[in-house]
């Protein structure tokens, strides 16, 4: 339909497309519809291999899609899809591989891409936790055959619900838009509606002028806490990898209860207490979703789930806040 996308729409398209420096971005009502467009648009069979470790949402768009996820377990230092434990997951049925750019840490791209082109696989990313996050100068976004982007309210960036898929490929984005408008052109396709509305696409051309200003102050709330908790026994940051210019969208630490004093589930409650919501950010796994086979065992996930916590990060965080909550945690011991 010519009314479709709309004009605010193009505008942020083409805004985020400089922003991320990506070839195409096609904008979708959520970060959820994009994970599931983007498989559909590429018509997968059989099993997709993924990661436990990340939200609903991703083994979920697998399922829906008519996919078997095969879980995969995780880098321990990175929280990522760990590469070296792909490859005896790999079978005829697999089509695919689906990672997640947890907590906005880039994954490990080129071993990826290289066990996609050894075994003939498509690559694709959730980036939900990692806009604006660039790689050796190139927009994460740009990494895989199409990498998906959520603009939730709880996000980096946001349209209040919002999400956008950006595919290296332009007869690729073209079908992608095709599905999102029920698939009404060509008709070739069962597509659904999945469009970014006019109001939202609005509020994104807004919030993006900011985004700079907004990641540089979580940056500096992201600092403080690294200041006061990095080098402190059993406590385990994420790292910060060479060549990446991060988001600092959330704050996690793992805490090695034998070594720390105090476990996860105790500093989550003695935060509480005293009115500060951290988040057990990935507890439980996906997994739960699927009927456990012996063949997923994914213990260094399953570890880091039950001890993983995500303090406050947002841009208006007073170092003040950040200051406060250290101490609880530093007197949980
Ligand atoms: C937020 C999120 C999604 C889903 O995005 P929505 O815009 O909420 O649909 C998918 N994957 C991950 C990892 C997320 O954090």
């Amino acid at each position: 339909m010519a009314d479709e996308p709309g004009e605010k729409q193009q505008k942020l398209q083409s805004a985020l497309q400089d922003y991320l420096g990506v070839r195409h971005i096609e904008l979708v009502t959520n970060g959820h519809m994009a994970l599931e467009l983007a498989l559909q648009a590429f018509g997968l069979h059989g099993q997709v291999i993924t990661t436990p470790f990340t939200f609903l949402s991703t083994t979920l768009a697998i399922l829906r899609s008519g996919l078997t996820p095969v879980f995969c377990d995780i880098d321990p230092e990175t929280f990522n899809l760990d590469p070296t434990k792909v490859e005896a997951l790999i079978t005829p049925q697999t089509s695919a591989i689906l990672a997640v750019h947890v907590y906005g840490t880039p994954c490990n791209v080129d071993a990826i891409q290289r066990l996609a082109a050894a075994h003939g696989l498509k690559v694709f990313y959730d980036a939900a936790h990692a806009f604006g996050v660039h790689l050796r100068g190139k927009g994460i976004g740009g990494y895989g055959d199409a990498a998906c982007f959520s603009f939730h309210a709880t996000k980096v960036f946001h349209t209040a619900e919002g999400g956008g898929i950006c595919l290296p490929d332009a007869d690729l984005a073209k079908r992608v838009a095709e599905l999102r408008n029920f698939g009404i052109e060509d008709g070739s396709q069962q597509g659904t509606n999945a469009k970014m509305d006019e109001l939202r696409a609005a509020m994104g051309l807004c919030n993006l002028r900011h985004i700079e200003e907004e990641i540089s102050k979580r940056a500096r709330a992201a600092a403080r806490y690294r200041e006061r908790l990095a080098g402190i026994e059993g406590i385990q940051l994420a790292p910060i990898l060479t060549g990446v210019r991060p988001n600092f969208a959330y704050f996690p630490i793992v805490f090695h209860a034998h070594l720390f004093g105090a476990s996860r589930d105790q500093i989550f409650d003695r935060l509480a207490a005293c009115g500060i919501m951290a988040r057990k950010y990935f507890y439980p796994l996906t997994s739960v979703l699927t009927k456990r086979s012996s063949r997923w065992e994914t213990p260094v996930a399953d570890a880091v789930s039950r001890n993983i916590l995500c303090l406050p990060l947002y841009p208006d965080l007073s170092l003040n806040t950040v200051d406060k909550i250290c101490n609880l945690i530093l007197q949980s011991r």
